[in-house]
């Protein structure tokens, strides 16, 4: 594989500088390892890892020397500064975390930070990440997110947090172990209300995965009830306040307009067509607001 280094012909003619792999590996099923990352984690001198003894299965069958240097969120800057020293002498170096994507709820911010300000290329080989799977299959809208991390362990922080967030538009995105989520998703059902809709995706990829749509109320008792559902990894997504609220009032408003405008029989075929109500449901919404109209 070429490795393409757009900034190497800038360097002039000295030893080019190693590039630094942002590497995404799989979040549970372990064929989701995309054929660069394979290509690359069998290729390059050094791989730094959060956990090496979790991601050496990545590289089974490996031949040829590789140097493991760990890097996790106790020892960040020492290990940092020793994937720059290879990067400086030459060396590729692959970042990987456990499991998905690096830097998302996981360590190597600091590393990635410090190996652009220093001039050396940074290259994501894009794959698996939690949270994108989550959206990618749970059917709240995408068109704006945003991505909350974990909720902070503590009750009271975290019920703070969940009402700071409480009026936010966008779908709102957590990382939750799956222990954790009776109690999160209470907290949830108390800030945002017990009919948000939200969707619990647990253990995505992985033999019991699950993912459960409904509002925030029924989910925290369906959770609570069923001590499977606590076991594993979860995204939890919850959809934004005024998503729903603003299109409930934009088809009431429409409503009342069509039935003021036009016959009832064309009233209801444009309501039904922008609402996605059925035909009959549009045709009785216009008939009633024509006898509210007339003091039926
Ligand atoms: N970097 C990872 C990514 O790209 O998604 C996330 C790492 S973070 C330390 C671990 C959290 O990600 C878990 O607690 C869970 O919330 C989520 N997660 C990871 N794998 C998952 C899976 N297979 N199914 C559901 N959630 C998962």
């Amino acid at each position: 594989m070429a490795h393409s280094d757009p900034s190497s012909s800038t360097r002039g003619a000295t030893r080019r500088p190693g590039t630094l792999w942002v590497v995404a590996t799989p979040i549970g099923h372990l064929d989701d390892l995309g054929a660069r990352a394979r290509h690359l984690l069998g290729t390059v001198p050094v791989i730094a890892a959060e956990d090496t003894r979790t991601s050496r299965r990545l590289v089974e069958g490996r031949s040829g020397n590789v140097t493991w240097l760990s890097l996790h969120e106790h020892n960040e800057s020492h290990a940092a500064s020793r994937v720059l020293d290879r990067l400086a002498a030459g060396d590729d170096v692959a970042l990987v975390s456990d499991a998905g994507t690096p830097l998302i709820s996981d360590p190597g911010y600091r590393l990635v930070g410090e190996a652009r300000r220093q001039g050396f290329p940074v290259s994501p080989v894009p794959g698996p990440c939690a949270a994108i799977a989550a959206l990618s299959a749970g059917g709240l809208p995408t068109d704006r997110f945003s991505f909350q991390g974990f909720p902070p362990a503590r009750a009271a922080a975290r019920r703070a947090r969940f009402e700071s967030l409480a009026g936010a538009t966008e779908t709102l995105v957590f990382y939750v172990p799956a222990r954790d989520l009776p109690g999160v998703l209470s907290d949830m059902a108390s800030a945002f209300g017990t009919e948000r809709a939200a969707v619990v995706a647990r253990e995505l990829t992985k033999q019991f995965e699950t993912i459960r749509d409904g509002g925030l109320g029924a989910l925290a008792e369906w959770v609570s009830g069923d001590p499977d559902q606590q076991r594993g990894e979860a995204v939890v997504l919850v959809e934004g306040a005024a998503g729903k609220a603003a299109s409930d009032i934009d088809a009431r408003r429409l409503a009342r307009e069509l039935a003021a405008e036009l016959p009832p029989a064309r009233a209801a075929r444009v309501l039904a067509r922008v609402t996605g109500l059925s035909r009959r449901e549009a045709f009785d919404e216009i008939e009633r607001l024509r006898a509210d109209e007339r003091g039926d």
